[in-house]
């Protein structure tokens, strides 16, 4: 029987437990998942010890995903690109790393917008924090016209100007001029955690808009932040961050029980119900 993991600190309020559980028994599949709280200073130790542990690998989530890069045997190159990991697997008795948050969030955005192709399109991501790293670097890597970043610390948005291409550059702007970035937009995503329970609300009037332009918003509690109501209301397309979260868990499913499993809405609703008992959003 093959068990798998997410390790953070905190970890009681990861979702993947439900997700892959779910796709065990869809699959049956004689596996478990669960979620392995781990201190920072003792990440190093877990990693180098995966199969001690029993695992035969696991997600890693806040605040572990830059620093297990240096207790890995391997990482794929994009984790190295990225400077980050999230899912981690044994091979050969030697521990393998590679990000799935950017795939999921290109697959989520197919689901939610089919016909929407990033190729060729100008693209505004708010926020320049660690899911802003996997997303801009899969927006590279789809080849969009060109990425404007906007974060409130300038230094880090400037900072991701370094995975631009020749193809695909990458261009920032001061928070405050971003109304001004929203007339040229294909696609906006919020990568930042303003609309979150518990945050601030994201202050953003998305009147210079235009019609055609998809609305993205990473953040999933609540389900529907203020930022897609609003873009709702107005027309656009939107894609929930619950998507992203879904799709980028498919990788290391495949990875640790060797089946490629399914976004079905059956488990949209089931994970929804649990972020959202009464489905208020
Ligand atoms: P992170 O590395 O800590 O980055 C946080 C980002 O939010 C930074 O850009 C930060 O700006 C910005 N921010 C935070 N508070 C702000 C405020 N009051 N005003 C303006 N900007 C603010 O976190 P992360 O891992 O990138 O995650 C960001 C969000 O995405 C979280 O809500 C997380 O739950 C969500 N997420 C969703 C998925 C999914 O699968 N759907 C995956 C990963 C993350 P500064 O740089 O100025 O601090």
């Amino acid at each position: 029987m093959k068990r798998a993991a997410v390790i953070g600190w905190p970890i009681s309020h990861s979702r993947s437990p439900l997700i892959h559980n779910y796709w065990l028994r869809h699959h049956g599949i004689a596996g478990s998942y669960e979620r392995r709280p781990v201190e920072p200073q003792a990440l190093g130790h877990f990693l180098r010890h995966l199969a001690d542990e029993g695992l035969t690998g696991c997600n890693i989530t806040i605040p572990h995903k830059e620093e297990a890069l240096h207790h890995l045997d391997h990482m794929d190159a994009l984790a190295r690109r990225l400077g980050a990991v999230n899912t981690v697997w044994l091979q050969d008795g030697k521990s393998h790393g590679t990000s799935s948050d950017g795939h999921g969030f290109m697959a989520s955005l197919a689901a939610s917008a089919p016909n929407f192709s990033v190729s060729g399109s100008h693209v505004l991501v708010l926020g320049a924090g660690g899911a802003a790293r996997a997303i801009v670097g899969a927006l590279v890597d789809e080849e969009a016209a060109t990425i404007t970043i906007a974060n409130r610390t300038l230094g880090r948005a400037e900072a991701l100007r370094a995975l631009g291409s020749r193809t695909t550059p990458v261009c920032v702007v001061d928070w405050p001029d971003l109304p001004a970035a929203l007339p040229a937009c294909d696609l906006l995503v919020n990568t930042t955690a303003l609309g979150m329970a518990g945050q601030a609300a994201l202050e953003l009037d998305l009147a210079p808009l235009k019609p055609s332009a998809v609305v993205a918003d990473i953040v999933y509690t609540p389900l529907e932040t203020p930022l897609l109501q609003q873009a709702k209301a107005r027309g656009h397309r939107v894609v929930p961050g619950l998507g992203m979260l879904l799709h980028q868990a498919a990788t290391g499913f495949e990875l640790w029980f060797g089946r490629r499993p399914e976004v079905t809405q059956e488990l949209y609703d089931l994970v929804a119900r649990d972020i959202d008992p009464d489905g208020r959003s």
